[in-house]
Order: structure tokens, then sequence, then C-alpha cells
């Protein structure tokens, strides 16, 4: 079976298509400036076709689906012979609220529910549905299968998630942790309890999302216990432009400082803050090390305040989980950057945390990066959050 995964941003779409029976990629592509004017890049990975790379236009989602569609069909860039190949998509969805616990087929009740979900994902969720009903005006009949960034997190006990605000917030308007990377928060947790040989009852495994986006997550018998995102993506470590958790005073007193409003202030929170705002320099790591090597004292601040706020959440979770056994480093920075993962871990000997210094020069592959004599394991773990929505639309729709 072949399965169309879709990640659908406001203005953008990103899409793989996944042989399910080998699980490789044969083409994956990106529809950008939707709504503005338009563009797609598809790059077949199978049968030595050419990539298609070029401004076309898309008004809506609907025009760059089918755009996609046309490009996976067309003899000259194609990798099926014809869309009834394509067995189901599997969409990425932001919010699922308190509704999913997992991956759902999407039904008329689904789509609601993503609708209801809305006020907590304002970005994300009107584009994920945006996706999800352009697929089906393209391919009638076509299973399409929802996957929740939420979802992993719902297991969460109610001391992990609840906000101590007024207690209404929750219970009328659903204000609460919910989490989020959940797919990749999962995946990892899963490959780690394999790697590490370990039974998934009775593990402790810490995983550390980090990212453009970054999140930590307790992972308690396999499921989540705890996370750092919360009500939204903003909360928990600081990020490339991600404020991370601050006293929510800081927003009355910047707006009251600026006379914006409330609104352009979490803008400011979301888009202009963590070590951006902290460096003067850039929101990528990369760029944050080579200004750090040069001696900029605020490059150094930036990726310092990021690897101690990852510290102290592996000693909350370590406490929270009554110890640990694994440590999981995945996504852009996770998987790339030995001198990070190094200064999360400094100092956490007391925690049976034994650093292997060359194994920890790997990048992108699964790699023990912790001594033979270290009490906890600790892992770099490439995260696939698309082979997991792949898995999980298969697995739905063979039901
Ligand atoms: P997203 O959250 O957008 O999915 P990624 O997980 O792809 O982000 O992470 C992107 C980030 O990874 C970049 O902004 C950059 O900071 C970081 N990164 C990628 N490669 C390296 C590297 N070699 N060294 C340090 N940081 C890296």
């Amino acid at each position: 079976m072949k399965i169309l995964v879709i990640n659908a941003g406001s203005s953008s779409l990103k899409y793989q298509l996944f042989d399910m029976e080998t699980e490789t990629i044969i083409a994956k592509g990106l529809c950008e400036r939707i709504g503005i004017d338009g563009h797609l890049k598809h790059t077949p990975l199978v049968g030595e076709k050419p990539v298609f790379d070029s401004d076309m236009d898309f008004p809506t989602h609907s025009e760059a689906i089918a755009a996609v569609l046309d490009k996976l069909v067309s003899a000259e860039y194609g990798v099926v012979a014809s869309m009834s190949e394509i067995g189901a998509v599997g969409h990425r969805v932001l919010h699922g609220g308190q509704k999913f616990t997992e991956s759902q087929l999407v039904t008329a009740d689904v789509k609601q529910a993503i609708i209801d979900c809305f006020p907590l994902g304002p970005l994300h969720n009107p584009a994920n549905l945006m996706g999800i009903e352009a697929c089906e005006k393209a391919m009638p009949g076509v299973p399409q299968v929802a996957v929740f960034d939420t979802a992993f997190h719902q297991t969460m006990p109610a001391s992990s998630y609840m906000y101590a605000v007024p207690y209404k917030y929750y219970e009328e308007n659903g204000v609460r942790r919910y989490g989020f990377h959940g797919t990749s928060h999962r995946y990892v947790s899963g490959e780690a309890i394999k790697v590490m040989g370990l039974e998934k009852e009775g593990s402790k495994i810490i995983t550390c999302h980090l990212g453009n986006g970054s999140s930590m997550a307790a992972v308690k018998d396999g499921k989540c216990f705890d996370t750092s995102m919360g009500l939204t993506p903003l909360e928990g470590v600081p990020m490339g432009t991600r404020c991370g958790s601050v006293d929510p005073a800081v927003v009355e007193f910047i707006t009251n400082l600026e006379g914006c409003t409330v609104s352009e202030t979490l803008t400011m929170l979301n888009k202009k803050s963590g070590v951006l705002a902290i460096s003067g320099v850039s929101s990528d790591f990369r760029d944050l090390d080579e200004a750090a090597a040069q001696g900029n004292e605020r490059a150094q601040l930036a990726i310092d305040m990021f690897t101690y706020g990852v510290k102290k959440y592996i000693g909350a979770y370590a406490a929270a989980m009554g110890g640990v056994d694994g440590i999981v480093f995945t996504a852009g920075i996770g998987e790339n950057s030995p001198e990070i993962r190094r200064d999360c871990l400094a100092g956490l000997e007391y925690l049976g945390i034994e650093l292997d210094e060359e194994a920890n020069k790997c990048r992108g592959k699964v790699q023990k990066i912790s001594k033979d004599s270290s009490r906890v394991q600790v892992y770099v773990i490439p995260t696939n959050e698309e082979l997991v929505i792949a898995r999980d639309t298969k697995e739905i729709v063979e039901k």
C-alpha cells in the first residue's frame, strides 16, 4: 500500500509518499506561499525522475493538493501509475484537545472535534483541516487519518497537566497542559525501550526533542507522564524564537510598556524571543555556535540558557518518575549537536549519567552516547514523525 503523509501549515504543505511494503519514501515535496502566489518543489525518489521546482498558482490548499497529486501520477515526474495506488492519506494535526488519545479515521465527528480545537491551535488546526478537506475533494473515497501532536500526552496524570488557575477554566474551556511533538516523543521513547533492552512496564525514559521548537517528556511505563509544552507550544525550555516558560506577569508588563495588545505581545513571545532574542544573532544553533566561538557573549548566553533549561527538566523528570533509565536526544539540535548534548548533561553524573565523549561525536543516527558503566543509558535517536503517521494510517485503514 502507498500512503501519502500531509503536514499542512497556514501557507505551506509538506508531503511524503510512502511505499509501506518497504517503509520507504518514494516522493516528497513542499508547496509554499499558498494563498499568496504559490511554489511547488516535488522530488521523486525512485525511477530517476527529475525534480519539479517551479512557481504555480495556489489560491487555496485545494489547488496545492491537486498539483501534488498531478505530479505524483505524471509521466514526467510521477512515481505511481494512477491515483488508485494511493490507499490512504495521513495528516499531522496539531491539536486534538482532550478528546483523542490516538490517531483517528477522519469522519464528520473528527472534523468537528478539530474545529472545536481551533481556539487551542489557532494557527495550525484550521490549516490542518484545510489539508484534510482538500484531500477529500481531490481523492473522494480515499480514507483520511488524523494523527494528533497532542495524543501521546493524554496519559498524563491530572497533577502533571493541571494549571493552578480557577478550576472553571479547565472544566468549561479546557485550559490545561496538552503538550506537543507527541508523535516524536512516542516514536523515540518506543525505539529507546527497544534499543536499551528495557521492559515497557517499569521503564523511565526522558525524551528531549530539541529542534526549532523544543520539548521534553517524561515517559513512564511507555506512557507520557509529563511534558514541557503546555496549552500551546510556548511553554517549556527557551526555543529558537519562543520564550519558553516565563512569569505570566511579563505579558502585562511588556504590553503596558509597548502600548500594544496582549496578542501582539504573545506574537513577540512566539516569534521574536528565545535564543534569537537573547543572542541577537539567529534562531539557528549552527549560527549561535559560530558566533559564540568568535567570542559573542550573548550567543554563548543563549546557548547556556537553552542547555540549562534542558538540564532542569532532566532533573525534574528524574524526580517526578523516581529515577531515570534512559535519556534520548532527537530532532535537529538533539540529533546533530554533540556540544549541546554534552552541555545539557554536564554535572549530572550524580544521577548516574556518564557521557562517552567519543560516541557523542555522532550525528543523525541511532547511537548510544553513554559509557557502558553509565547507570543511565543515553541515546541519540533520529525522530521520524512522518513514518509514524504513515504506520498509524496503515494500521487504521487495515482494521
Ligand atoms: P523543526 O522544529 O522546525 O522541525 P528541526 O527539528 O528540523 O526543526 O530542527 C531545526 C534546528 O536544528 C535548526 O534551527 C538548528 O538550530 C538545529 N540544527 C540543525 N543542524 C544542526 C547542527 N549541526 N548543529 C546544531 N544545531 C543544528
